[in-house]
This record gives C-alpha cells, structure tokens and sequence, in this order.
C-alpha cells in the first residue's frame, strides 16, 4: 500500500468514527420511549381509502412506526407486540399482560416512557386501569385512531407522533396514564369516547383536557384528578385475574332478570348504569338489594354521559348498603370495582374509593 492510499485511509477511519460516535451522541441526548402495541383501528387496514368496513388489529407495530415521519427525531422508539386486537376484544389478561410490560420497562433506567396504541372503543377503561395499577411517575400514554391505517387522512400517524412526544417530554412525569387523540391529552381518568365515527371523539366532559399537544410540541393546562399510578392502592403483582364484575343497563320498566342472572353466573360485583342520578325501577333495586345480602358489591352508576351519580340521592345508600359511583361511568366504575373487590375492600373502603380514585 502506497503512503497515499494509507494516508486516505486513516483520514476516512477517523472521519467514520467520528461520525459514528457524532450520530451517537446525537441519539443519547433522545429521550427513550417503547411503544406497546395493543391493534384497534390505528393498526386497521380496509380495501381501499374511502370504504368505512375494514378490519381492527391488522398492521404491526413497526410498520405503524415506519408510518410516521420524524418519529425517531424526538424519542428513540422501539416497538413490542402485545396483542393485535380491537379493542372490543380487549381482556382482562391483555390488562394484566400490559401492565406487567410496563412496570417492568419503566423500572429500567433506560426507559423514560411507554406508549399504548390501543384501539378506541374501550381505551378509557384500559387507560384507567393502568393509571390505577402501574408504579412508576414516568409517563404512560395510550392512543389510537378512528381511521384505518389505510385510510384517506388517517390521523392515527400523528396521533401516534404525539403521543410519542408527550411520553418523551419530562414535564409528563407524574400526570397519571394519559390519553392522546386528535391534538389533545386527557387523564385517564376524566376521558370518555363520546362520538361513534368522528375522529374528536375523545372528550373530558366533567374536567376538561389536561393539555394540548400540537406537532408534538406540548402545553399542559391542569393537574390530574384522583389518586394514581404511585400513590394508587392497588397493585397487579400476583394477580392471574379479575373478579367477575357486570354492567346492567337500567330504562324504563326493567326488569329484575339481568341483575338476578349475573349473580346466578358468579359475579361478584355489579355496576347499574342507571337512569339519571343512579336510579333504576323497583324490581332492579329489590334484585340488588337481594345481590348486596347474598355478599355482591353494587355500584350505582348511570348511563348519563355527564355528571356525579350523589350517595343518598334517589335511593339511600345507606338502607340498601350500595355503592355511589361519585364522578366515574359505569365502564370504569368496573374496573375500579374489580380492583376493590381483588383487594378485599369492604363496602364501606370502596366507596371511600370511589370517592378518591
Ligand atoms: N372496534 C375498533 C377498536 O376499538 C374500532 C375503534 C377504533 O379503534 O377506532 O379497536
């Protein structure tokens, strides 16, 4: 080798590592964040753009994230499958999966956040679940879409980019589970899917946004409302599961039957979605009156959309020993009703619960 042919090889050595180690240094200074994968509409894919038939759960994780332009210039992403599902599918043990993945990843002092894309029918009951279990102040995100992947204008890409960049921000720390939609951060414990179709779907009815975030630059309005992650109770180490707990939806002239049923098939806690203030018709108050003697935990909810469902309102929750279910819908009522039930909380402890989660 002639001194050349040595000399521009040392000059492309040295110039190689210290791009290498340039490049590098570039990406320590990202924040890290994982992305669990859970399906829903964000992973869906349709014939064709504009057909609104298509199929949840079909697209995996990274191709969702090779969909999104400038993702790994504000976090360094990785991706995990967890499930591939729509979310009407969503389980009790995808939960405990999920929530495990996450206590786990953010122990790690190489993990400073974790996204969930999760689709949008029953988000708000596994956003709410993971705010009530998971023991870290690192933020945790949930989104998803209302669009299919393969749709014109899906919005899942940037839902996807700024969820990204609130669990990559520092001032997302200590926030509780949040969800992000459409421009927009909710706490989980305040947010509801309010539109069938409409990519606003997602809306904090009772509390209002917790902040905006808009690509993926971040304002935050409010504190979150209610104990969570850290200083939440509840815990999901050693659980293999749930207690069963039922939905009854009340209306004019219901019957009995339902609340006699779920009992009968071996659940332990009931939440009505009542009319109103928590109310229901004679016959479904006996039925739970007859479910709280035989040891069933009821909460009284209700198929409102918005506002507190009062103890001692309508019916006595004193006489009939029930639960008032305070600011939570009746699916997140559940999922407080089971953890309570799982912690062996008495009547009294879970309505003190239901006051303060
Ligand atoms: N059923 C779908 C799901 O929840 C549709 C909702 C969505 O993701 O937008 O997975």
């Amino acid at each position: 080798m002639n001194t050349t042919i040595r000399i521009v090889l040392f000059i492309g050595i040295v110039l190689s590592t210290a791009l290498f180690h340039s490049a590098k240094a570039q990406n320590d200074k990202l924040p890290n964040v994982v992305i669990l994968a859970t399906g829903g509409t964000i992973a869906g894919s349709a014939a064709s753009g504009t057909q609104a038939g298509y199929t949840s759960g079909q697209v995996g994780i990274q191709t969702m994230i090779d969909a999104v332009p400038g993702i790994k210039e504000i976090a360094n992403v990785s991706g995990e499958q967890i499930s591939n599902v729509g979310s009407q599918d969503m389980s009790i043990e995808i939960w405990l999966n999920l929530a495990n993945r996450i206590n786990e990843l953010l122990e790690s002092p190489e993990v400073d956040g974790v996204v969930i894309t999760h689709g949008t029918d029953t988000q708000e009951e596994t956003a709410y679940f993971l705010n009530l279990v998971i023991k870290s102040d690192k933020p945790v995100v949930t989104t998803g879409s209302m669009r299919p992947s393969t749709a014109v204008s899906a919005e899942g890409p940037l839902n996807l980019y700024n969820a990204v960049a609130v669990a990559a921000n520092p001032k997302s720390k200590g926030r509780g589970v949040m969800v992000v939609m459409n421009d927009q951060i909710h706490s989980a414990q305040a947010v509801t899917k309010t539109n069938t179709t409409s990519v606003q779907t997602f809306m904090s009815p009772m509390q209002g946004l917790m902040g905006a975030v808009l690509y993926g630059k971040l304002e935050y309005y409010r504190e979150p409302h209610g104990i969570h992650t850290t200083e939440s109770i509840f815990s999901v180490d050693g659980l293999q599961t749930l207690p069963r707990v039922d939905i009854i939806y009340a209306c004019a002239d219901a019957s009995a039957d339902l609340i006699d049923l779920c009992v009968k098939a071996g659940a332990q806690g009931v939440v009505i979605a009542g009319v109103g203030n928590g109310n229901m018709t004679e016959a479904m108050l006996k039925a739970a009156t007859k479910a709280v003697k035989s040891g069933v935990m009821v909460v009284r909810s209700t198929r409102v959309p918005t506002g507190y469902v009062l103890r001692n309102a309508e019916v006595n929750d004193d006489t009939y020993h029930t639960i008032a279910s305070d600011e939570l819908n009746a699916q997140k009522a559940r999922v407080l009703l089971m953890l309570a039930i799982a912690a062996e909380k008495n009547i009294e402890q879970t309505q003190e619960l239901f006051y303060t989660y």
